[in-house]
Formats: C-alpha cells, structure tokens, sequence
C-alpha cells in the first residue's frame, strides 16, 4: 500500500515533474534532478535508520532474490561456510542461492513447526563464518525478531518486509536489504545498506554490476536505474519521516494487537503463530474451522470490500499485511467483518 498523498503527487510528478514540462519519467538518470533525488533519499535512509556514518545506502534492482545471490557472491569466499537462520520461505530461497557459491550451515531452523514459530536462538554463533543471515520479518508465515541476535561475525539482514516499521539497531548490521514495495515504495527497486569496511572483504573478481564496491563507486547509476520506483521511494520516505519511526511502531502496534486480539477472541478463527512473542506486526495469519469456512469468509471479506487477505498457497487460510501505510481504520473494518462472521456462523 502508498499513503493517498504518496499517488497523488507521484502522479503529479508523472505529468510535469518540477513544472518545466518535463515528466519524472523522461528525466536523465545523469542530470541534476535525478541526483537530488538520489541524495535526499539516502540520506532519509540514514536518518530515518539512526545510521552513525559507517554505511553506504544502494539503490540496486533485482529485488530481494538477487541480494540472496549477491551477498554469498560478494562475501562468502571459497572454503568458507555462511551461517543462516532458517525461519522460512525466503530464508531458504537466500540459503539455496548461497548454496551455489560456498558452504552454508543452518544455525537454527523452525522447519520442524512449519514455521509456524522463530527458529530457537543458538548460545552463540561459530565465530569462523563469512556472516549470519536472518530474515526479520517472514512475510508469509508471519513470524518476526523483535530484535537482532548479538553476533560475532557480520550481521547480514533480509528486512524486505519490515524495513521502518520499527526501531531497530539498523547500526548493528553489516548489510541489511529490503525489496522495497512493502514498506518503502512501488516494486522495482532494492535498498542494500552496507557497512563500509565489509567493501575490503569481497572475494570474488565480479562484474561490475554484482559487486557493492562498484555499485558504491557509481553511487547507484552504474546502470539506468529504475528512476521512477526510487522517486516514489523518496516520496515515501519524507512521509515516513513526517509521520516518524516512533508513531509508525505504535500505529503497527495497535493494528496488529486489534486483530490477534480479535483471532484469539473468535471462536471461528485460530493464529497459525501461537507463541505471542514470535508473531509478525507486519503479516498477520490466521485460519478458520474448516476449508468451507474460509470459503464463506474469504466470499464475505469480497462482499465487503476486503481485498488481498487470502494466505499464501503453502499456509493457507488468511493474512493481513499490515505495512506502514495501512491505516488502522481499515484493520478496524477487517475486525467487524470478523465478528459479523462469527455471528452468522454460531
Ligand atoms: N525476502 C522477503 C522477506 C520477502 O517477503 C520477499 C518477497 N515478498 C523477498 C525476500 C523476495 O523479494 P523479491 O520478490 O523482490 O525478489
């Protein structure tokens, strides 16, 4: 979802962009306009991430799934082994791609409860890996890390799905990296934040366009960017910035605490995550009694003008993505459709 204002003035922006007649989407991705837009945005990344000046911030393309091939391409050498926390889809997406370019060990996984809960932490990681990955949000089993795990070798982040959703210690992370059409813009661009010193430790001769160290040198134009998906971004962010961090947590967290509230209170529906602690803010899952019930709710939630609640093909049942432009109104509406159903149902 993009806040109302966010649409209106990027499709402003696509008829006449600063009002020389020009439309945001003929500017040179090489002149002055683009670069401020370039600028601006990485620098409401560091603020809006509390970044002390040890990161660079990239605008990359390729999404989520091409930071799993670059991160083991550019930092996991031949003989070494990455470490990964297994708690879902895109984690083992992320290990697999690893997987091509050396050795992964999984330091903890919760495949064993469908992923249904968090992997249980180790006491500590082997201090010999190339880096640890964690997914902080899983986007479609909706469980999440209320924080990051201490460790000794470099954190890598996937935080795709719940990237300024929260405060977070951003700074504690070697790279972290997020497709940015969750909480940060349209799809089509990828923020990678990475700590400056991890640019010595590449070990690979790469193309250009897959090594950060080049991709930092361009300053993000080693390639046309995706001049339009990075202009919604900076929309966004100045948004995120006016409403701030802190508001937006607490608005996640009242959206979120209403509708497990709600689950919990149904008798018609469960929470596919029990465990409180573990359960997303962000993608809320949930089931009810039986197929033909989520059958006559997913065909009420139609009736009421609900859209795209339905879970994903390998969880089933439901879930509602709650990203920051969400308004909490609409997650209101999504408790009394619940309860309606209830009443009909019992
Ligand atoms: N990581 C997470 C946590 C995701 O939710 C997704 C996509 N929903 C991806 C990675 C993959 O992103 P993309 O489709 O942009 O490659």
């Amino acid at each position: 979802m993009l806040p109302e204002e966010v649409l209106k003035e990027a499709a402003d922006a696509v008829v006449d962009y600063q009002g020389d007649g020009l439309s945001i989407l003929e500017i040179p991705h090489r002149g002055q306009k683009f670069d401020s837009i370039l600028e601006e945005s990485k620098e409401l990344v560091k603020e809006l991430c509390e970044l002390q000046g040890d990161h660079e911030v990239l605008w990359l393309q390729g999404g989520g799934r091409m930071q799993f091939a670059m991160i083991p391409m550019n930092f996991l050498g031949d003989g070494q082994r990455a470490g990964y926390l297994d708690s879902g889809h895109w984690s083992r997406d992320a290990i697999q791609s690893a997987n091509v370019f050396g050795a992964t060990e999984v330091l903890s996984s919760s495949k064993q409860n469908n992923y249904s809960a968090l992997p249980d932490l180790p006491a500590s990681f082997p201090e010999d890996l190339a880096y640890v990955h964690i997914t902080t949000n899983n986007t479609i089993y909706g469980t999440q890390w209320n924080g990051l795990p201490l460790s000794e070798p470099p954190l890598i982040a996937d935080m795709s799905s719940d990237i300024l959703s929260r405060k977070r210690e951003y700074d504690k992370c070697a790279l972290f990296y997020a497709a940015v059409q969750k909480n940060v813009g349209p799809a089509g661009a990828t923020l990678a934040v990475v700590r400056k010193d991890m640019l010595k430790q590449i070990k690979r001769k790469l193309p250009a366009v897959f090594d950060y160290r080049e991709q930092v040198k361009s300053k993000s134009v080693l390639n046309t960017p995706p001049v339009f998906a990075i202009y919604v971004s900076l929309l966004m962010l100045r948004w995120t910035k006016s409403k701030t961090i802190s508001v937006l947590e607490q608005e996640s967290i009242a959206k979120s605490e209403m509708l497990y509230n709600e689950i919990d209170r149904n008798s018609v529906f469960a929470p596919v995550v029990k465990v409180k602690d573990h359960r997303s803010r962000m993608n809320v899952c949930f089931t009810a009694a039986t197929k033909e019930a989520e059958k006559r709710f997913a065909d009420l939630c139609h009736a009421r003008n609900i859209v795209g609640v339905e879970g994903h093909r390998s969880v089933g049942g439901f879930r509602a993505s709650l990203y920051n432009a969400m308004a909490p109104d609409a997650v209101a509406q999504l408790v009394s459709v619940m309860q309606e159903f209830e009443q009909t149902a019992t």
